[in-house]
């Protein structure tokens, strides 16, 4: 109950400061000014478990094709597909799904390729899972890769670190099990709930049924925009990422 209250206060605070309002994606605000660099989480071993998708499951992509994708430029989803993964590929932009979603439980295994030491900070395996499209668990290599703790791998992207630091090493495979609840809002598009998530990683827990501050935002302070169910997004960041066994339930 504490820790509602203190959200409220903060988001009274934020939709009440003027200072705030016009912020978003402000070219002239210095992205380091949302970095956290410190406490770095601490390192947790994970266990082999691997989820496989339940009776009730939306299976998100078959091991074949990316039929239920879409990019989201329009048009195909041009990722590379093989082996029972896809790879993103990088100018093709970020894919989305056809379908659209709210509360969900999702699970998505996802790898890095063994990387030169001299990629380093966000440059590391970069994608993202973007939760109605706009809500970003972060997917990088930090597991002896420096970077702004709010977004390392498990973060929800400059909102919350994760509570340890439960990678495996590059190229295994890592899982996220998220359950997402959507955002509410009143008829007049103002908040009602915030959206709340609970991740975890390998099997830990690193994010325990936060408030989310509003869309992860890379500068700047979030703020909701009224919206409804939306696809999940997959980021194209210019790096080589390979995802399998993408499957979720609507709560
Ligand atoms: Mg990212």
């Amino acid at each position: 109950m504490t820790r509602l209250i203190a959200f409220l206060v903060v988001v009274s605070a934020i939709g009440m400061a003027p200072a705030a309002i016009g912020q978003v994606n402000n070219p002239n605000v210095k992205p380091e000014l949302t970095e956290v660099w410190s406490p770095v989480p601490p390192m947790v071993t994970p266990g082999a478990a691997i989820g496989q998708p339940p009776s009730d499951a939306v299976v998100l992509f078959n091991g074949h094709d990316l039929s239920n994708w879409e990019s989201v430029n329009g048009g195909p989803a041009d990722w590379t597909v093989g082996n029972g993964e896809f790879v993103v590929a990088p100018k093709a932009g970020s894919i989305q799904t056809k379908e659209k979603f709210g509360d969900v439980q999702l699970h998505v295994e996802w790898r890095v390729p063994v990387l030169p030491p001299d990629r380093k900070g966000q440059d590391r395996g970069n994608s993202g899972i973007f939760l109605d499209g706009l809500y970003e668990v972060q997917v990088l290599d930090t597991l002896e890769n420096k970077t702004y703790v709010n977004g390392e791998a498990g973060a929800i992207y400059k909102q919350y670190a994760p509570l340890v630091n439960a990678l495996k090493p590059a190229p295994e495979w890592q899982s996220y099990d998220i359950i997402f609840m959507a955002p509410r809002f009143y008829q007049d598009g103002t908040l009602a709930e915030p959206a709340r998530m609970t991740v975890f990683l390998n099997g830990i827990l690193v994010q325990n049924n936060v408030y989310l501050q509003g869309p992860t935002e890379y500068r700047g302070i979030p703020r909701y925009v009224a919206h409804g169910n939306a696809p999940l997004m997959l980021q194209a960041h210019n790096n080589e990422v390979h995802y399998r066994n993408l499957w979720l339930r609507k709560l």
